[in-house]
């Protein structure tokens, strides 16, 4: 079979998903390319973690691969016009507390694209962008980090866009929540069948399903007595609390401007990098906290997993008290006592799928021909939007590079999580105990 009569079944249209099909249908403009997801692409809410007012759009990365990754999705963020409305190059400011900030730049430099990126201590830079960030916390930060060639997207807007995009290309997208995979008599991946019992076939599916990857995977392994299924130790489903503030007119003046700040930890300090975004045009501006947790369940008897609360809305808009904390913590890290008065508007909690190492999922499922993963965003991945999909394409065809190949496994060396400040660090429930402190 060849790809272009070969059809495609995505779980999943965030922006792993989404990304796969533009890159398929416009690589095969007569192949059968359909999305499925639980929520209608233009929904008010979704669950989706891509779903989202903003995301940060950086190439500031001490892994070279990432680094070359980004820059080649931030080309096209700057240049596609399906794209670029979406992209404010606001720059960011990054409080360094290891070589982090010269990791970058040799990177940067190495790549040949070192124009609009420096390191300043911490004397001169708080001066910069009106002095904005002259209240934040510096402690233990050796430089600060400048790269003007990076900022935000309006995440969901440019999903939205996309997926609109591909519709026109002829990619068919069905509102449906997938109850499990379907199988053949020898083990070949055959579809899916959703909750309410439709059956949708195709040669080949990718499970695209961000934080419920894992959940889904037991479902099916359950359903087809195929425990080589699980995802076991390669994934893990966790949540972060985001939140924004309603800023009015004389703050928005002075704000608007702004880069994307980021407040950058050792594993030492146990806490992952803390960001502050530029405000929305309607003048919002959004922290995400220092929590990052799992919500372990019993997703099939006997079967416990982190896994997304089981409604329809993952809960992402009930926000306790205590994650609603460590927003008001991140917002001190940067505004301190000055921001104790802003109008704190919306709390959302974001699940994504994690690896130990912040590296993707694209390959081949080892226990099933035909069934193939590409997801584990690991709270990185949106910005890769405009170029997941191409490598997706790749593994289907087996064109990944060596490196990538290995670097994206299914089965691969996992070392543990100690070195990586963005591994999930709490379980949620003991962040809701009244005693919790954050
Ligand atoms: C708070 C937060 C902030 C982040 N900030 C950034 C950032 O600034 N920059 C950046 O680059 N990345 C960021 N990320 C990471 C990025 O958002 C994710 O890595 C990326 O969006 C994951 O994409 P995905 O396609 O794998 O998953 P998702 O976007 O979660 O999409 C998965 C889709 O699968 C669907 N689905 C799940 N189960 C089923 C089912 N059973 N049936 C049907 N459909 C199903 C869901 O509805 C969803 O639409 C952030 C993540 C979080 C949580």
């Amino acid at each position: 079979m060849t790809s272009n009569n070969a059809s495609y079944l995505i779980i999943g249209a965030g922006v792993f998903g989404v990304s796969t099909a533009y890159h398929l249908i416009q690589k095969y403009p007569n192949a059968s390319v359909t999305l499925v997801d639980r929520d209608a692409y233009d929904a008010d809410s979704r669950v989706a973690a891509s779903w989202d007012w903003n995301k940060v759009v950086r190439a500031d990365y001490d892994d070279k691969v990432y680094c070359r990754l980004a820059l080649e999705a931030q080309d096209i963020f700057k240049s596609d016009p399906l794209w670029q409305p979406y992209f404010h190059q606001t720059g960011v400011y990054w409080t360094c507390r290891s070589s982090y900030a010269q990791n970058v730049i040799t990177n940067h430099k190495e790549l040949g694209r070192d124009d609009d990126i420096i390191a300043l201590p911490v004397a001169e830079a708080r001066k910069l962008y009106g002095g904005i960030f002259d209240n934040a916390d510096y402690t233990g930060v050796k430089e600060v980090l400048i790269n003007r060639a990076s900022g935000w997207a309006a995440a969901g807007d440019s999903l939205r866009a996309v997926t609109k995009r591909c519709l026109e290309l002829g990619v068919k997208y069905v509102t449906a929540d997938v109850a499990a995979l379907e199988f053949d008599g020898r083990g070949s991946c055959t579809g899916v069948k959703t909750k309410s019992g439709q059956v949708l076939s195709a040669t080949r599916v990718v499970v695209a399903a961000g934080a419920f990857t894992p959940t889904l995977l037991e479902w099916s392994a359950a359903a087809s007595g195929n425990p080589g299924l699980r995802a076991g130790e390669r994934i893990l489903a966790a949540g972060i609390t985001t939140g924004m503030a309603q800023l009015n007119e004389e703050q928005y003046k002075k704000y608007k401007d702004m880069p994307v700040g980021f407040q950058g930890y050792t594993p030492d300090e146990g806490k992952p990098f803390i960001g502050t975004l530029p405000p929305t045009k309607d003048g919002e501006m959004k922290w995400w906290g220092s929590k990052i947790f799992t919500n372990t369940r019993e997703v099939v008897p006997g079967s416990h997993i982190s896994s997304p609360p089981p409604t329809f809305d993952y809960n992402q808009w009930k926000v306790p008290g205590p994650l609603r904390q460590d927003i008001v913590e991140s917002r001190n890290l940067w505004y301190g006592p000055a921001s104790a008065n802003w109008e704190m508007t919306k709390h959302r909690i974001c699940w994504d799928a994690f690896t130990t190492t912040s590296d993707f999922i694209i390959s081949p499922h080892s226990a099933s021909k035909g069934l193939y993963v590409a997801t584990c965003g690991s709270f990185h991945g949106y910005k890769f939007f405009p170029v997941l999909g191409k490598y997706v394409v790749q593994m289907l065809e087996g064109e990944l590079t060596p490196e990538l190949e290995e670097k994206w496994a299914w089965d691969r060396q996992r070392p543990d999580s100690s070195e990586n400040v963005e591994y999930p660090n709490a379980e949620m429930k003991h962040l809701l105990q009244p005693a919790s402190k954050l």
